[in-house]
């Protein structure tokens, strides 16, 4: 039987233990609630260092929504988890940590035409830079922990890099989202999805409703020396994978701006490469060039 963590105390120490055994019977993938591997993603790359309830490492994206709607349905706190090279204690907390960095790691696809990669969210930067190198293409945003940081990890962080003002964060970068709300409900987010989809409409208006009257206040104190992409504006593309990407906040029309989602369960991202070098005919090279604003 695991040991339970100290700060479960009372009745929590039954749902605990009930998690840690409903878990494993849930799920092909691993459950690991013992003490040893609570200390080991107690850390990330930040000065934090909390403990987390348990961990589990889904065998494929439905086992971490399974693990979503078990968690959801529990009332216990979930936190995804990637490479855990966050700088701020994101990757940190008294909850359930979802690693999607050991199995969920596929490239579903790369479309060199179209300079586009189907990823899921345990994908490792360098992953995708290596397979998508044989086109003349990368993925913008260049972390200086490529070798760790994941996809998921990136889009949940805006990750950026030494040259993001000239090539922009991971929310310049994102065609789609395949996310999972808290409940485990599942929904594409990509332009136009507000237009197709009410929930998708309705979570917008959520984003739009606390960060509207505030819309004023930050652009008053938004720096003038900040890239116009990163200005607090207006902008079309309701329930967009970027409107819904947790990055700065950005009011659009007609409303959607910034949300954490959950576990993401697929992303596809765009590779930068050489305009006007179609299908058949990839630069030489690895290149980057600036994004389309
Ligand atoms: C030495 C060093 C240099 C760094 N350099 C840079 C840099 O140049 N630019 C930069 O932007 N950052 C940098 N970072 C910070 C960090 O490495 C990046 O932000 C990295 O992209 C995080 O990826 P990760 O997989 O480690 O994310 P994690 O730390 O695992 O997670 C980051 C956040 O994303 C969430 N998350 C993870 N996976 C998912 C998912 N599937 N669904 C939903 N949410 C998810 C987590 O809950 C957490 O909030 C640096 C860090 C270090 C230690």
């Amino acid at each position: 039987m695991p040991d339970v963590p100290l700060a479960v105390i009372g009745d929590e120490r039954r749902r605990w233990l009930r998690a840690a055994f409903e878990l494993a019977d849930l799920i092909e993938g691993e459950v690991r609630f013992d003490r040893h591997d609570r200390m080991l993603y107690a850390t990330d790359a930040s000065i934090y260092q909390v403990e987390p309830l348990g961990v589990v490492i889904p065998a494929s994206i439905d086992e971490a929504v399974k693990v979503m709607r078990y968690c959801h349905q529990h009332d216990l706190p979930l936190l995804p988890r990637g490479g855990g090279t966050a700088l701020a204690g994101q990757s940190v907390n008294r909850a359930v940590v979802l690693d999607f960095s050991r199995h969920c790691t596929a490239v579903r696809d790369l479309d060199p035409a179209a300079a586009t990669a189907t990823v899921e969210p345990g994908v490792v930067l360098d992953q995708l830079n290596r397979a998508a190198a044989p086109h003349g293409l990368m993925f913008g945003p260049d972390v200086a922990t490529s070798t760790h940081a994941t996809l998921g990890g990136m889009i949940g962080n805006n990750s950026a890099g030494a040259h993001s003002i000239l090539y922009g964060r991971t929310v310049e970068h994102l065609a789609a989202l395949d996310v999972a709300l808290a409940d485990g409900t599942r929904l594409t987010l990509d332009e136009g999805a507000a237009e197709r989809d009410e929930q998708v409409a309705a979570l917008a208006r959520g984003v739009a409703d606390i960060v509207r009257p505030l819309a004023a206040e930050i652009r008053a104190r938004l720096p003038d020396h900040y890239p116009p992409r990163r200005r607090v504006q207006p902008r079309p593309g309701a329930g967009s994978a970027r409107g819904m990407h947790g990055g700065p906040a950005r009011p659009a029309e007609p409303g959607p701006s910034r949300v954490r989602l959950g576990g993401n369960a697929r992303h596809r991202a765009r590779c930068d490469g050489e305009p006007g070098a179609g299908a058949g005919a990839p630069p030489a090279g690895p290149r980057r060039l600036p994004v389309a604003r």
